[in-house]
C-alpha cells in the first residue's frame, strides 16, 4: 500500500489522479490532498477518499470547509502551513506535486526535504528553481518521477541507457488549436478559441499555455533539468497526432520513442506504480486507424513564447523564473479579458527585457524573481490596457 498526498486534487491532473487511486484501492491510499476554490468537488472527494488531512490553499475558507464537512472524521488546515504539512506527513511515502505555477514550489520543496518520493506536474517548479530542485533531489535521496506526458515518455526511452549514450531529446508537441492559423489572425484569437485545445483535455493555464507554445517552452526547460541535458540537445517537433508522445536519439542513430492514446491516466500511473506497470483505463492505441503520424519544426516567429523559452533558459539564474511570472500573470490578464493573446508574448519579452538575471541560491531567492517578475508584468499589463 502507498501512502499519498495529492497536492491540487481538484485540478484536471488532481482528478485523473483520484482516478486510478479509486481503480487500485488495494495499492494506493490517499492520507492528504489539498485544493485551492472547488470546495464543493473537494468535499466530494473527501467523502470518497476519506484522508486524513484536507488543506484549502486560502487559511479564510477553512471554517467553509470545516463546515461543509460536519460529521467527517478529517483534520481540516489552511494556508501554506498546512499545504506543508499535507506534504511532509508521517505517514507519506509519496507526494503527487499537481498545483499549478509557482504556488507548487514550496510545498514540493517541503516535500523533498521530508524525504518523499514526488510524481511531479508542476513543471513550474523546475523552471523556476530547476537546479535547486535537482540538487535537493540528491541529497534527500528520493526519487522523481515525471507526470508530464512527455517527461514520462522520455523517461520510459531511456530506462536501461547510458545518459552518455543520449544524442537527443526530441518533445513532441501537438501544436495546439493555432497550428494552422497565420500569425496575422492571432490579434483576434478570443479566449474561447484559445481554451480549445484539439487533443488533450487540462486546466485554464496550461491550456492557454499550448495555444501560445510556452508550454513546450517550459517543458524544454523541465526536460534539461530532469534528465540533465544541455538545451542544445533538446529538440521540439511538432506532430499534431499527439501519439507519440517525446522520443530519445542515441549516439549510434536509434531513436526510441514511447507512443499511447492521449490521456494523462498512462503518465500519472507509471509515476505512481515505477517500476510497476498497472491498468488505468486508457483506450488502447489503433495505428491503424491513423492515415499517417506527420512531424514538423515548429515555427518560432509565429509561437514567440517557445523562442522566449529557449532565451531564457539560455540565459539563465534568474531569467526563467521571471519569464514563467510573467506568464503566468499575463495568462491571468488574457483569460479575464484585460490583455490580446499577442499581448501575452509582449508582457513576457517586456518584463524579460528588464530583467537582469542574477544567480539564485535558495528558494527563497527564486520566490523574489518571481515576485519582481509578477509585480513587473502586471505593470505591463496596465500599461497595455491603458
Ligand atoms: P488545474 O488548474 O486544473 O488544477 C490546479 C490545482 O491546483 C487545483 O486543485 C487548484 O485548486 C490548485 N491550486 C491552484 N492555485 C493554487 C494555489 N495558489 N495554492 C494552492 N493550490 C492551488 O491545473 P492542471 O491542468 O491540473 O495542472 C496542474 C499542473 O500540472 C500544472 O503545473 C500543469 O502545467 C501540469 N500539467 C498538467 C497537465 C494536464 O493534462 N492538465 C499535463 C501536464 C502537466
Ligand atoms: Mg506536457
Amino acid at each position: 500500500m502507498k501512502n499519498l498526498t495529492i497536492l491540487g486534487s481538484t485540478g484536471s491532473i488532481g482528478v485523473s489522479t483520484l482516478e486510478i487511486v479509486a481503480a487500485h484501492p488495494d495499492r494506493f491510499r490517499v492520507v492528504a490532498m489539498t485544493a485551492g476554490k472547488n470546495l464543493e468537488l473537494f468535499v466530494r472527494q473527501i467523502r470518497q477518499f476519506a484522508p486524513r488531512i484536507a488543506v484549502v490553499a486560502s487559511s479564510g475558507d477553512v471554517p467553509l470547509l470545516k463546515e461543509m464537512c460536519g460529521g467527517l472524521d478529517v483534520e481540516i488546515l489552511g494556508g501554506m502551513e498546512g499545504l506543508i504539512a499535507a506534504a511532509t506527513d508521517d505517514e507519506v511515502e509519496m507526494v503527487v506535486a499537481a498545483i499549478v505555477g509557482a504556488a507548487g514550489l514550496l510545498p514540493t520543496a517541503a516535500a523533498i526535504r521530508a524525504g518523499k518520493d514526488i510524481a511531479l506536474a508542476n513543471k513550474e517548479t523546475l523552471v523556476t528553481a530547476g537546479h535547486l530542485f535537482m540538487d535537493m533531489v540528491r541529497e534527500h535521496g528520493v526519487r522523481l518521477f515525471p507526470v508530464d506526458s512527455e517527461h514520462s515518455a522520455v523517461f520510459q526511452s531511456i530506462e536501461g541507457h547510458r545518459s552518455a549514450d543520449i544524442e537527443k531529446i526530441i518533445l513532441t508537441a501537438s501544436g495546439g488549436p493555432f497550428l494552422n492559423t497565420p500569425a496575422e489572425q492571432f490579434t483576434r484569437v478570443t479566449v474561447r478559441d484559445a481554451l480549445n485545445h484539439p487533443n488533450w483535455n487540462m486546466g485554464r493555464k496550461i491550456t492557454i499555455d499550448s495555444a501560445t507554445m510556452m508550454n513546450k517552452g517550459l517543458e524544454v526547460i523541465e526536460a534539461r533539468w530532469l534528465f540533465d541535458v544541455p538545451v542544445e540537445k533538446i529538440d521540439v517537433n511538432i506532430h499534431p497526432q499527439s501519439i507519440i508522445h517525446s522520443m530519445v536519439e542515441y549516439i549510434d542513430g536509434c531513436v526510441i520513442a514511447q507512443l499511447g492514446t492521449p490521456d494523462m491516466k498512462a503518465p500519472i500511473a507509471y509515476a505512481l506504480s515505477y517500476p510497476e506497470r498497472i491498468s488505468t483505463g486508457v483506450k488502447p492505441l489503433d495505428l491503424t486507424q491513423f492515415s499517417g503520424l506527420t512531424f514538423l519544426r515548429p515555427d518560432m516567429d509565429k509561437f514567440r513564447c517557445l523562442g522566449l523559452a529557449y532565451r531564457a533558459i539560455n540565459s539563465g539564474e534568474s531569467m526563467p523564473a521571471v519569464m514563467n511570472a510573467a506568464n503566468e500573470i499575463a495568462v491571468e490578464a488574457f483569460l479575464e479579458g484585460r490583455i490580446g493573446f499577442v499581448q501575452i508574448a509582449d508582457t513576457i519579452e517586456t518584463a524579460m527585457n528588464a530583467h537582469t538575471p542574477r544567480d539564485l541560491r535558495s528558494i527563497e531567492e527564486v520566490l523574489e524573481a518571481d515576485l519582481w517578475g509578477r509585480e513587473t508584468a502586471r505593470e505591463i499589463c496596465r500599461e497595455l490596457v491603458r
